[in-house]
């Protein structure tokens, strides 16, 4: 059995308000943020993994994951 992240919609990140993408995703400010989702989006990429992913599909979300894994 798989074991998958949690991603975020980035589509739908894009939509929230300013407060909702302060508390998703950090890095730099809410504009910064907004501008490299779009650049994601730009790229294809679809979805943003809330915890490092080291198996991602091409549009970002998780392939999944062996169970054995430990997931952070
Ligand atoms: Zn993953």
């Amino acid at each position: 059995m798989k074991k998958f992240h949690i991603a975020y919609c980035i589509a739908s990140l894009l939509a929230a308000s300013d407060e909702a993408i302060a508390e998703a995703v950090s890095g730099g400010t809410v504009e910064e943020m907004r501008g490299s989702l779009k650049a994601m989006l730009d790229d294809g990429i679809e979805f943003l993994t809330i915890a490092d992913c080291d198996n991602t599909h091409k549009n970002g979300s998780c392939a999944g994951h062996e169970a054995a894994d430990e997931l952070g």
